[in-house]
């Protein structure tokens, strides 16, 4: 199966999901431009929405809450509890689910309007297996968003050594330098399972202001706007 194990067990045992200041303070810092970012393209409201790698559901419940209808799949256990748990709590009603993403595509292929999968490609052996699920999943013109880190000495000093060891804004040992997937590489696969580009954009992050805004740079962290032909 297409899972690092020493991931998912990372994750899990960070269960802090929903403390802003916590672990994935980051997370929650760059919500709100990652959710407008795919509402430039199509409106969230009743649509048929898959998260792919939701964690304790930071996204998926901001999704849920602009009226998309909201499965999250994500294969850390703790994790999905965290996520249940918080949506239960707040009365939304999104069906969360332990399974990968290339399992669940082959039972429910283009069912989807919206697939997402955020800071999550960075963390598996296979992406561009994920990416292949994605497209699988997504109905003919539905739109796929995807976010990561580029492999460029930028990221590496700004993602790993300033957020992790400077500034602290991640836990120590969050990402691996090598798994860092390049804009290129992303966006052949991508090609190759039929998810057209529409829009490639950088995130940057104020070191004053410590505020994440949309940018030209795609040195370090990007999102990528694709829909399936
Ligand atoms: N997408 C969420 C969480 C990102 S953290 C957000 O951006 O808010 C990365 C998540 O990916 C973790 O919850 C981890 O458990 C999950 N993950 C890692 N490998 C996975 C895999 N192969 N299948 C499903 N989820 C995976």
């Amino acid at each position: 199966m297409n899972v690092n194990s020493a991931e998912i067990a990372k994750f899990n045992a960070q269960a802090d999901w929903w403390d802003l200041d916590g672990s994935y303070r980051p997370l929650h810092l760059l919500n709100p431009i990652r959710l407008a970012f795919i509402e430039q393209f199509i409106s969230l409201n009743t649509k048929k929405v898959i998260d792919i790698g939701c964690g304790g559901g930071i996204l998926t419940e901001s999704m849920s809450k602009v009226g998309a209808i909201c499965t999250g799949l994500d294969l850390g256990i703790d994790t999905l509890q965290v996520a249940k748990d918080h949506a239960l709590a707040n009365k939304l009603d999104i069906d969360y689910q332990l399974i990968s993403a290339e399992s669940f595509s082959e039972t429910h292929p283009a069912e989807y309007d919206i697939v997402v999968c955020y800071e999550m490609l960075e963390h598996v052996p296979d992406p561009a297996s994920i990416i292949k699920a994605c497209s699988l999943l997504v109905k003919p013109q539905g739109w796929v968003f995807l976010s990561t880190l580029n492999r460029t000495a930028k990221a590496y000093l700004q993602a790993i050594i300033g957020a992790e060891y400077v500034l602290h804004l991640l836990p120590k040992g969050t990402h691996d330098y090598q798994a860092f997937i390049k804009p290129s590489e992303l966006l052949r696969v991508a090609r190759n399972e039929r998810l057209a580009l529409k829009k490639l954009t950088g995130i940057d992050y104020s070191l004053t202001r410590k505020v994440f805004s949309l940018s030209n740079d795609v040195d370090v962290n990007y999102l990528v706007a694709l829909q399936k032909r």
